[in-house]
């Protein structure tokens, strides 16, 4: 059967599903078959033809596990997607197919009062899951600057970390997720439940290898955050001071340093564009005073902000991580960005590079801790003048020691360390042994004869 009759099967046999609605006017088709791929544009022409034949969303688990059988029975690719606010085309059905909105699956199962351990859907939105567990005392240890709008599944499975990294590494860390419920892509497709050894190998696979239901997360105790900018007037002054704070006994929650020339180009919550540079922070109230004592010594000028505003969408979230991209881009869409870790001393590998491509990239740092050491991550806005310029930027810096997550590139594998995780392969074996889900994606699984 070819391509286009078994569309017609498995569609006709999905009409007849509780709890699926489907999609299929070309509008919907086109709307959800991206993300937020336009950051690149090494990728906006590769991604921008890809579109779904069908959009299917189901409102029970019952009915996820009817679509993946019909999946698997006509052949079909399937391809998962939250809110679609991925940079890298994570949710974009490579080979067409179905696209599965996971919006209508946002239960919050239960949170263990003594615990705070969640489980949660995954269409579950991150702000509302975060306003459900400050009920309880708790609230999310991580989560993207597009927290208010971004689910939990699509963290999970497309993000890595952001606010809260400073403290709490990045996703993949062992200690965050506990677990998690799994629908295979198979002509017999029931829910199983999987612990936290192998949740891992579906962390961070862009849903390529196993359709997540639920998952269990640990979380944090709440804190109501303040709000502070610092203007440091020299750069290395700027970096010195994130690396005081960031050994102090302060409790941060986020520590970002914005270069002078993106002031101007932020909006305008977070202070008048003036001639230094701003380190924004979210600190915890009791450590005002100790911030205030470290800002004067080291000469810089604190600003409080005040408490955070968690029911507005204008927060000091906002101009963190790729909100900042965001912002640029919003009136110079002719900026695009890169991702590192930068080697120690950070100032001196900048440097190098500053003399190697002047204004052409913009200084973006964020506080994070990696592997249990505080670390300056970079996502620098880069002027685009082509891929091959790109190339050599991203060369220049490897050449300097930084690790590079490429934000340029389709795979799971190449947006991280460029490494084949087997473990993620076996995944694949177990809960989409047809190799359907968003096929091309997972490199691995390509070349594994
Ligand atoms: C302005 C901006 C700022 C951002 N800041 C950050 C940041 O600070 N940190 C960060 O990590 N990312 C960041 N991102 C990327 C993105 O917003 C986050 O990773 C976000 O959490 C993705 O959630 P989503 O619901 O939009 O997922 P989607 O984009 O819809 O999906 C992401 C991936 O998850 C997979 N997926 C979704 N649901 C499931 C499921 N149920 N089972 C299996 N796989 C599934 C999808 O197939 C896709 O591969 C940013 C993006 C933008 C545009």
């Amino acid at each position: 059967m070819g391509r286009a009759e078994a569309l017609i099967a498995l569609r006709q046999a999905l009409s007849a599903v509780p709890d699926l609605e489907l999609l299929a006017e070309p509008a919907d088709l086109q709307r959800f078959s991206r993300d937020a791929f336009e950051y690149s544009p090494v990728l906006t022409p590769r991604l921008e033809p890809c579109r779904a034949d069908l959009v299917a969303r189901p409102r029970t688990v019952e009915a996820v596990e009817r679509l993946a059988s019909a999946c698997a029975e006509h052949q079909v690719p399937l391809t998962l997607r939250g809110s679609g606010t991925g940079n890298y085309g994570q949710c974009v059905p490579l080979q067409g197919g179905v696209v599965m909105l996971t919006t209508s699956l946002r239960q919050i199962r239960s949170i263990d009062a003594a615990t705070g351990v969640v489980t949660v859907e995954p269409g579950c939105v991150m702000r509302d899951l975060d306003q459900e567990l400050r009920r309880y005392g708790r609230q999310l240890r991580l989560m993207p600057s597009t927290w208010r709008s971004a689910t939990i599944g699509g963290f999970v499975a497309g993000g890595s970390g952001g606010i809260g990294s400073l403290r709490w590494g990045f996703l993949r860390d062992p200690g965050h997720l506990l677990g998690m419920e799994v629908v295979p892509l198979r002509p017999d497709a029931q829910r199983h439940q999987i612990g936290e050894l192998d949740a891992e190998a579906l962390n961070h696979a862009y849903g390529t290898n196993g359709i997540i239901t639920a998952l269990r997360l640990a979380t944090a105790p709440v804190v109501n955050w303040q709000q502070v900018s610092v203007d440091c007037e020299r750069w290395e002054q700027a970096i010195e001071l994130m690396h005081r704070v960031a050994a102090s006994a302060l409790d941060l929650h986020l520590g970002t340093l914005l270069e002078q020339p993106l002031l101007s180009r932020m909006p305008s919550w977070g202070g008048p564009a003036v001639s230094a540079h701003r380190l924004l922070l979210l600190v915890a109230p009791d450590g005002l005073t100790s911030l205030q004592r470290m800002v004067q010594s080291a000469g810089a000028t604190l600003r409080d902000l005040g408490p955070e505003d968690l029911s507005g969408g204008n927060g000091l979230r906002e101009l963190s991580w790729n909100h900042t991209t965001l912002h640029v881009r919003a009136s110079e869409p002719g900026w695009t960005y890169l991702q590192m870790l930068l080697p120690q001393p950070e100032a001196q590998a900048i440097a190098a590079l500053r003399q190697r491509w002047g204004d052409d990239l913009i200084w973006h740092l964020e506080l994070v801790r990696q592997q249990g050491c505080p670390r300056l991550a970079a996502l620098p806005l880069v002027r685009w003048r082509g891929a091959e310029q790109l190339d050599r930027l991203m060369d220049d810096c490897r050449a300097v020691g930084a690790v590079l997550f490429n934000p340029h590139v389709i795979t799971v594998e190449d947006g991280g360390l460029g490494v084949i995780d087997a473990d993620q392969v076996a995944a694949k074996h177990r809960f989409d042994p047809a190799g359907l889900l968003n096929p091309g994606k997972l490199r691995g699984w390509e070349e594994r004869l």
